[in-house]
């Protein structure tokens, strides 16, 4: 396995590589990007994975600072699951003239709804680094979590946009046993707070249950997930039902539909989602 740091030393190295496909991450790597790694190789000879914790998809008062860096232990799984490539670039050399120097990349109508409205610029950031990294990288496909879906939908929405020649993999989500969503920032919560955050996958089964026995108003399903959420006092951001391609509200499931949460769980703040399918 190559680790590498330089855009530079990355380009050479590619340019002697066939098919590839890679796996953007911020590290603190768990079975969840491991997942993904498995779903890559399934569709590439070689597989990269990018480790980047990049700054400018964080908030001012977000956890840029404290978001876990176990490098070492990363590299490891990555050996272990047999990756080829590591890009691990330092914030110097993505944003040599700083951040606010670089490109911005909008796309409005996807991004200013559910996470995009709780996290102004948060989307910006995303798709600024993930351009970098397809452009660096060259990959012919890039795998992607469906516990992120807006991610996914905005991403594929610019790699549609600006013609990247790019595959977007939907991976489907990873969860614990009892059903919480593996997630880097599950490292934070203290054993009662990570009790609490399991009521957010708890509240998403029920309201499969419920529109399974066919309650088909999104209304009544959310409010069914905001009582399981409030019940374990977490602090809601939304609760919504979109359709999956616009993000717009829908009242009545009719066709797939995305339940999405975001709360927080004392400081920790957790998404997840599940998609209901009429049958
Ligand atoms: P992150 O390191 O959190 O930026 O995530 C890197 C990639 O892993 C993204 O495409 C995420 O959607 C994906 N991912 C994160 N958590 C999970 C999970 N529990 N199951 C599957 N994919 C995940």
């Amino acid at each position: 396995m190559q680790v590498i740091q330089t855009i530079e030393a990355f380009r050479t190295v590619r340019a002697a590589l066939g098919k590839l496909a890679l796996v953007p991450t911020m590290g603190a790597l768990h079975a969840g990007h491991l997942s993904l790694i498995e779903i890559a190789r399934q569709h590439a000879a070689q597989v990269a994975v990018s480790i980047f914790v990049n700054p400018t998809q964080f908030g001012p008062r977000e956890d840029f600072n404290k978001y876990p860096r176990p490098v070492e232990e990363d590299l490891a799984a990555c050996r272990q699951a047999g990756v080829d490539l590591v890009f691990m670039p330092t914030p110097q050399e993505m944003y040599p003239a700083g951040a606010s120097a670089d490109i911005v990349i909008d796309l409005p109508g996807l991004t200013n709804v559910l996470e995009g409205r709780h996290r102004p610029g948060h989307f910006a950031g995303v798709c600024q680094v993930v351009a970098k990294l397809f452009n660096i990288v060259q990959p012919q496909v890039a795998c992607f979590g469906q516990k992120d879906y807006q991610q996914l939908r905005v991403l594929s929405a610019m790699a549609r946009a600006l013609n990247f020649p790019i595959t977007l993999v939907p991976c489907p989500t990873l969860r614990e046993p009892d059903g919480l969503a593996m997630s880097s920032r599950n490292r934070y919560l203290s054993p009662e707070d990570r009790a609490r955050a399991l009521s957010i996958s708890r509240a998403l089964s029920l309201a499969q249950e419920q529109f399974a026995s066919g309650i088909h108003q999104t209304n009544r399903l959310i409010t069914t997930v905001q009582k399981t959420l409030l019940e374990q006092h977490l602090n809601i951001d939304y609760v919504a039902a979109v359709d999956p391609m616009s993000l717009q509200p829908v009242e009545r499931v009719e066709a797939p539909t995305l339940l999405a949460i975001a709360a927080r769980v004392g400081a920790t703040r957790l998404i997840d989602n599940v998609i209901l399918e009429p049958r």
